[in-house]
């Protein structure tokens, strides 16, 4: 399996004790999905500051691209139990989103693939990171046969891409990502940690801020002006809702 140079001091999955103190109102499973899903997205948002900061050329869609990435560093800096949580969670909201929404033109040609695209893109990469261990996690979401095949293959691209650079910045001084905010709920404290933690497994070209704050939309945001992560408030408030739906 492959493990950046700094993984032993990064990220390890909270103790379920302190998840649930952490937690204070959200179930374990609520915490575990809103916490994984927004981790996911805040990946995500990197993957858009690390092509804007690093001057990174593209060869496809940069939305695809920034969520190949939020795999990528599940896969590469979690040990398997919060990888999983953190897959488990982004596949679902996905998931839960394709089934909210009728699709219509504006999403398809949105730069942003369909939802449930998204989501089969999430469990293939996922799975293709580790084949051997992971056909449970293809199966739990159904993943079609004739996809999973190419899995393996297109994982290895994105290791190519994103973990190539991921483990080169791990081996150079650089800027760091900056936590700007409260850390009292547990979200927000989750991300600020997530961010000590990323630093520590590799540097920035440029500094980079990293938030939550309202933003009146569920959304997320790189704002490639301010070189600034913008995780919404509302987008956390609207996962909390989602894991009420689910009974988490
Ligand atoms: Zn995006």
């Amino acid at each position: 399996m492959r493990r950046i140079a700094l993984f032993a001091l990064c990220c390890g999955l909270l103790a379920p004790s302190s998840r649930a103190e952490e937690a204070k109102g959200l179930s374990e499973a609520a915490f575990d999905y809103v916490g994984g899903a927004t981790l996911s997205m805040f990946y995500h948002e990197l993957g858009h500051a690390l092509i804007d900061t690093m001057d990174l050329p593209l060869y496809g869609p940069e939305e695809d691209a920034a969520d190949t990435l939020a795999a990528v560093m599940s896969h590469m800096i979690w040990n398997e139990d919060g990888a999983r949580r953190n897959m488990r969670a982004f596949a679902q909201s996905w998931l839960a989103s394709a089934a909210e929404s009728e699709v219509g033109p504006e999403d398809y040609a949105d730069a942003h693939a369909l939802d449930l695209q998204r989501h089969y893109r999430q469990v293939c990469l996922f799975y293709g990171a580790s084949p051997e261990t992971r056909a449970d996690f293809a199966e739990e979401f159904a993943l079609p046969p004739a996809r999973a095949e190419t899995c393996e293959e297109e994982y290895d691209q994105a290791d190519r891409s994103w973990g190539e650079l991921l483990r080169e910045r791990g081996e150079v001084e650089g800027e760091r990502l900056v936590w700007s905010g409260p850390t009292e709920d547990p979200i927000a404290a989750l991300l600020a940690q997530e961010v000590e933690d990323v630093n520590e497994v590799f540097s920035q070209a440029e500094e980079i801020s990293v938030q939550i704050e309202a933003c009146e939309e569920p959304n997320a945001f790189y704002k490639p002006e301010e070189k600034t992560i913008v995780i919404c408030r509302e987008f956390v408030e609207y996962l909390t809702g989602q894991a009420e739906e689910m009974g988490f």
